[in-house]
């Protein structure tokens, strides 16, 4: 398997999970860009945003239902966040396996790079 979210998914390269159930897991992203940086996947693999179908609808409902109520249970809702898809070539996205970047804990510049 050769997607590192799928693997992560399965359990076989660790990450620090703050959430996991059947449909979705949230961890800790590796090079965190702000004091809170979370990624929330589905465990499903889907290449992005972009590439998801009507039939997936239900699924990216629950990724977005799991960045809010991580950033509940991580203290962050009161102050706000950031929810980021990069998606695609000029979305910046890195790792082809859908997932929503939770970055909270510092005042986030916009517009973006
Ligand atoms: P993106 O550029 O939107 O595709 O974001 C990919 C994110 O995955 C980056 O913020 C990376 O730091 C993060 N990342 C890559 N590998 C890992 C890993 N093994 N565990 C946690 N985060 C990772």
């Amino acid at each position: 398997m050769s997607c590192i979210f799928c693997r992560i998914a399965y359990g076989e390269i660790p990450a620090r999970v703050v959430y996991q159930d059947d449909d979705v897991m949230a961890f800790h992203d590796l090079a965190p860009q702000a004091p809170v940086h979370v990624l929330v996947i589905p465990r499903q693999h889907l290449d992005s945003l972009a590439a998801s179908k009507p039939e997936h609808d239900v699924l990216l409902g629950r990724v977005l239902a799991t960045v809010r109520n991580v950033a509940h249970d991580l203290g962050i809702a009161e102050n706000g966040y950031r929810a980021v898809l990069n998606t695609g070539f000029d979305g910046g996205q890195s790792v082809g396996h859908l997932h929503a970047h939770l970055l909270a804990g510092r005042p986030l510049g916009w517009p973006p790079g």
